[in-house]
């Protein structure tokens, strides 16, 4: 294809999808909000509640009231994670898991600047500080990758490298097992549920050495990026850290 054809058809498709969604807010259907706004209104933003601190100092879950300067919480103490550190932008919950599900499971890709958003205005300010060499993916199984059409973790990195300038690679993992829905399952459950669940990909060989920052779209317990950071690591990662859109807030 030409890239005429190809900028061309790309704008049809811009302009099918203002056809489709005119500004208006796609969560309240009642403000006005563009395209570039990620179809979420100013007054829907306002539900956003961000990650801040306190926070674990190991997974980022934040606490209420005061701890100490070093703090690691009960869901690390359980698990054995193989990352450095997780940071999360916003809390999953309300408009932005409802935002979250609509994208991942109903294809809503009109949501995807508004989430790519919430994560590069978090993340990018640290990362750029940070030396790091890679953002890869967490794999989504083939089989639900075809049904999904797309692996939302993907498309985050994609973003993100873009705004950071680090270099995206997508094949350094993958995923063998296609696991069972996480959602009703214990932490060590959820632990025994992924621990196999990743492998070595195609591209292996690029992790030796680097410092790698592992992307998904929401974290609960960190059993699913840790599975794959373990599988990162035993490729010679030299390091990973975890950033995901969005925190689930399990107590
Ligand atoms: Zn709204
Ligand atoms: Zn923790």
């Amino acid at each position: 294809m030409t890239l005429d054809l190809a900028s061309g058809l790309k704008s049809f498709a811009e302009s099918a999808l203002t056809f489709l969604y005119p500004d208006v807010c796609q969560h309240c259907y009642g403000n006005r909000a563009t395209r570039t706004e990620g179809y979420v209104c100013k007054s829907c933003w306002r539900h956003v509640r961000f990650i801040v601190p306190p926070l674990c100092d190991r997974c980022g879950l934040p606490f209420e009231g005061d701890i100490g300067d070093t703090f690691e919480c009960g869901n690390c103490r359980e698990m054995d994670l193989h990352f450095s550190r997780a940071h999360s932008a916003v809390a999953a919950q309300g408009m932005v898991l409802d935002i979250i599900h609509r994208w991942k499971y109903s294809r809503a890709m009109w949501f995807e600047p508004f989430l790519a958003g919430l994560l590069i205005r978090e993340a990018a300010p640290a990362l750029r500080e940070g030396n790091w060499d890679l953002i890869a993916p967490v794999p989504l199984h083939p089989i639900k990758q075809a049904e999904r059409e797309f692996n939302q973790a993907e498309h985050l990195v994609r973003h993100l490298s873009k705004a950071t300038g680090i270099v995206a690679h997508p094949r350094l993992t993958r995923r063998i097992t296609s696991t069972r829905t996480q959602t009703r399952l214990s932490r060590t459950e959820r632990a025994q549920n992924v621990s196999r669940a990743f492998g070595p990909g195609p591209a292996a060989e690029a992790a030796r050495g680097k410092r790698i920052v592992l992307i998904d779209d929401v974290l609960t317990t960190g059993a699913t990026t840790s599975a794959c950071s373990q599988v990162l690591k035993s490729c010679g990662a030299a390091e990973v850290c975890v950033w995901t859109v969005a925190r689930g807030l399990i107590h």
